[in-house]
């Protein structure tokens, strides 16, 4: 175990803070030696760091989950399920998958991070979550050393929601998930903007590949690259409320967004309401909003945790006294 790391390299926000301990785990024998270790002290597991903000220095332990390995279980004439150790870089991950012809998670290239975390918040992007392709996941139990296996029901997987940020958060170490892919993909291309990209792209019948290339394009024209620019994606979700609330707002806004949610209620655009609340683009010290994208909230360099921090709360505050609608924050904050 390494003590007082920079956690620098293992934030995409890129945020200089140290961390009191450091270590890497490689295969489940390591996990499971630490366990004595996280059943006493404070500790975060992290993948690739892209979902994470530091305010201050991490007292604890910062565990880097690297267990890898791509594996076939089981195929039939229709399907394959295919499991991902939890420290495969889920883009790479997906484009094992599209090169094999393997369908259903090609909408979710180029999100950063890893395998290990795509079921903590049900990641997903242009109609598809992982909900829609999961099978199951390995998770080690720290209180008990106990290897579990969690399928769908399971996981209360939910928009950019699952059990692990809510009863079962910090209990643990996610070790493997699997996915239940086609053979035969029916391509989602519902959401407008791929279909624009495959006619830029001149593709008439697109394939796997080429939905995942129209992704891959979307997103490196909107959102900033964190090798250049540190971010940790949206860094707030989009608000879930009830009708009544979209109608008080449409009366001073007539054409505010809204989507269709479960149990009649609506889904809102944060990234609207934090642009009409006149944030786009705005800058203070050394962070900001995102000139494209007034979800993404950046570090131009050298900033704080805490400067990021302070940022997000006057959105969360102006929003709210704007448009009576208060932000929930994706990103995990520590
Ligand atoms: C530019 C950019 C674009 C993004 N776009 C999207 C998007 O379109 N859709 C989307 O859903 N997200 C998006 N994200 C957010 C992020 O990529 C995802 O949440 C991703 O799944 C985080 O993976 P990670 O490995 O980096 O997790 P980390 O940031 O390392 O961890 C995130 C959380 O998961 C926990 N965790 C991580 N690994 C494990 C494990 N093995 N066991 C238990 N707990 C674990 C951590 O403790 C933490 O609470 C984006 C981020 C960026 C920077």
């Amino acid at each position: 175990m390494l003590e007082n790391v920079s956690l620098r390299p293992y934030n995409t926000f890129g945020i200089d803070v140290n961390a009191r301990y450091f270590k890497e785990c490689l295969n489940l024998e390591e996990l499971r030696e630490l366990l004595p270790f996280l059943r006493q002290n404070a500790f975060v597991v992290s993948g690739g760091g892209s979902n994470l903000l530091f305010t201050k220095d991490f007292p604890g332990l910062f565990l880097k989950n690297n267990l890898r390995g791509i594996r076939e279980i089981e195929r039939s004439n229709r399907e394959v399920i295919i499991e991902a150790g939890a420290g495969e870089n889920w883009h790479e991950f997906v484009l094992y998958c599209v090169e094999k012809g393997f369908g259903g998670i090609e909408n979710l290239s180029l999100i950063p991070g890893c395998v290990g975390a795509s079921p903590m918040q049900n990641i997903g992007a242009y109609g598809v979550e992982i909900k829609d392709t999961f099978e199951y996941l390995d998770a080690l139990e720290i209180a008990t050393g106990e290897l579990k296996r969690f399928n769908l029901d399971d996981c209360a997987f939910g928009y950019r929601e699952s059990v692990f940020k809510r009863a079962l958060k910090n209990q643990y170490i996610i070790c493997s998930v699997a996915f239940r892919l086609s053979l035969h993909p029916t391509l989602n291309t519902s959401y407008g903007v791929i279909e624009a990209e495959l006619a830029k792209m001149n593709v008439l019948e697109p394939t796997l590949k080429d939905v995942s290339n129209a992704v891959i394009r979307i997103r490196q024209s909107k959102l900033p690259d964190p090798q250049h620019l540190g971010n940790a994606g949206s860094f707030f979700k989009n608000p879930v409320v009830e009708a009544e609330v979209l109608a008080n707002i449409a009366t001073n806004y007539p054409k505010v967004p809204s989507y269709p949610a479960s149990d009649g209620m609506v889904k809102l655009a944060a990234g609207w309401l934090i642009e009409q609340a006149g944030w786009k683009g705005k800058k203070m010290g050394a962070v900001g909003v995102h000139e494209l994208q007034a979800l993404v909230l950046v570090n131009f360099g050298g900033a704080r945790g805490s400067e990021v921090f302070e940022l997000s709360q006057r959105i969360v505050d102006d929003v709210e006294a704007t448009f009576g609608v208060r932000l929930e924050r994706e990103v995990n904050i520590f």
